[in-house]
């Protein structure tokens, strides 16, 4: 045990509640939903936060890695402790205050999105950001991680809701960034370096989002095209006529047969088998209703056939099955290298085109949704693990995929992150400069490495893991 000693002291100091090293404690921290496994030496409960500033002291004292936790859904190993020492669970830090009055949300790390959500809602207002993982996952770790969602196209990410952070340097000082108001141009602006950071500058324990006002309206439309790049073209048209759907979101053939073997669910009854795009405006009463007329013409000229959810319960419905599409997958293979890249609505059509090749030359299945809205797409490449051809087939593709959203001019993740899943692919979309830039803030700011050190910047070929098989609770919900 590399840091017993450091252990030993930190769990007299803060107590045995405080610091658990007991087998099933470490091994519930010892993955997140990468589920590529790494034991920690304890995992760290702080009571307050002056516990947190007693932890990264010892850390730096003792130069032992700490790793913090929100929920452990990120899919990239973000949240897995690859060099072990202390995990940070911050899921008791629960707490939501909505400020009614000027549509604030005073929360700590480790409130769930939906918890979050609800509670605007109960008041009249809006919190978009809304990861598929909502139910679970912390606003801590939609922080770090940038995260976004079905929203994305119309409202924006995790980034465009946060007005302040509160929280810890690695160094263990406190520090407060931004303040509770719309407007904020005083000095260096560190509140955004930690948004997107992946739990590697700094430790968020409260957040103050903007809300807007919960929208008036909603409607939702279902349209089936003869194949992904007719859809693809055609979303394209749609958001060139300067409509700006709430959400607008694809699923290619694959996906509509997985998620409706899944659910038990139809998605559009008489068009099986085609991929669709499904539509939601929200708003004013009076803009849905202009939007609405463009859209129908839309889809009238452009796609096979289409049809308006005809209530808001059918619409709901909708959307929980394009949400249980990321579980759905794994009848096509047991394991997935599940990428979130995101392609310019220009290049649309040619990143269609990319694909279908990408499907035909590898021989996998690489069932493909998510955001057109926002053009991040969750391209998912199937694979039997025990099978070597397959597994060598799944690293040519996904290389071959992260070179072709870069040369498109896109990204290799819109709101994963980049973690150890995508830590071989950095380099790609950041020339050397950039990436010794993003080095120098880690060290200015972490001179000891201690926080989430293994990350992002080292090389780790996550098809090259072992892994474990563990049924995490939102697997197969
Ligand atoms: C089924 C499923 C669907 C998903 N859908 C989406 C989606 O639609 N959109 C999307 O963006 N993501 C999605 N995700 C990924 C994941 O839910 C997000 O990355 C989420 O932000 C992780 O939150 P968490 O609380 O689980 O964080 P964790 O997984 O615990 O941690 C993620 C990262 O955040 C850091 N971190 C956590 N808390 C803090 C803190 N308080 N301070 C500093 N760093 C911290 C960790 O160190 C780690 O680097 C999905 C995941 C699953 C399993």
């Amino acid at each position: 045990m590399a840091w017993l000693a450091a252990t030993v002291r930190l769990k007299r100091r803060l107590g045995a509640e405080v610091v658990r090293t007991d087998a099933a404690a470490c091994a519930a921290a010892s993955y997140d939903s990468s589920k590529l496994p790494f034991r920690p030496e304890a995992v760290v409960v702080p009571r307050v936060r002056g516990d947190l500033a007693v932890v990264l002291r010892a850390a730096n004292r003792d130069r032992v890695p700490v790793t913090v936790r929100g929920r452990g859904t990120s899919l990239t190993g973000s949240a897995a402790p690859v060099r072990g020492g202390w995990v940070v669970d911050l899921l008791g830090w629960n707490r939501v205050r909505i400020d009614a009055a000027v549509g604030l949300a005073r929360v700590e790390a480790g409130a769930r999105v939906a918890a979050i959500q609800a509670a605007a809602d109960a008041r009249g207002w809006f919190y978009p950001p809304d990861p598929s993982s909502r139910e679970y996952c912390t606003i801590g770790g939609n922080v770090a991680c940038n995260a976004g969602g079905m929203h994305g196209g119309k409202y924006g990410v995790t980034r465009d809701f946060v007005l302040a952070l509160k929280g810890f340097l690695p160094t263990g000082e406190w520090v407060e960034w931004g303040a509770d108001t719309k407007k904020f141009s005083a000095g260096f602006n560190l509140r955004d370096l930690w948004i997107g950071s992946e739990g590697m500058l700094g430790i968020v324990t409260d957040a103050t989002l903007k809300l807007i006002p919960r929208p008036a309206a909603r409607w939702t439309l279902l349209a089936a095209f003869v194949d992904e790049a007719a859809a693809f073209r055609a979303v394209g048209r749609l958001l060139a006529q300067r409509i700006q759907p709430a959400i607008c979101e694809f699923l290619d053939r694959a996906s509509v047969l997985c998620a409706e073997r899944a659910t038990g669910a139809t998605v559009f009854r008489g068009q099986a088998g085609r991929p669709v795009v499904l539509i939601e405006l929200a708003g004013h009463p009076g803009e849905v209703r202009d939007q609405r007329k463009a859209v129908l013409a839309w889809a009238a000229s452009h796609a096979l056939a289409h049809r308006a959810a005809a209530s808001r319960a059918e619409a709901e419905s909708l959307w929980a099955v394009r949400r249980k599409c990321s579980g759905a997958m794994f009848e096509l293979g047991d394991a997935k290298l599940n990428e979130d890249v995101v392609v310019p609505a220009r290049n649309y059509v040619r990143f269609a085109r990319f694909l279908d090749r990408l499907r035909r030359e590898s021989g996998l299945p690489i069932p493909t949704f998510g955001h057109l809205g926002d053009g991040n797409l969750h391209v998912n490449i199937m694979y039997h693990r025990a099978n070597p051809a397959e597994s060598r087939a799944a690293e040519r593709a996904v290389k071959r995929l992260m070179a072709a959203v870069v040369e498109l001019g896109g990204a290799i993740s819109g709101e994963h992150g980049i973690g150890l899943a995508k830590s071989p692919f950095l380099r790609l979309q950041h020339s050397p400069a950039a990436v010794r830039a993003m080095l120098a803030v880690k060290h200015a700011l972490d001179p000891q490495g201690i926080l989430n050190p293994g990350k992002m910047f080292e090389v780790f070929r996550v098809w090259e893991h072992p892994r474990l098989t563990v049924r995490l609770p939102w697997d197969h919900k």
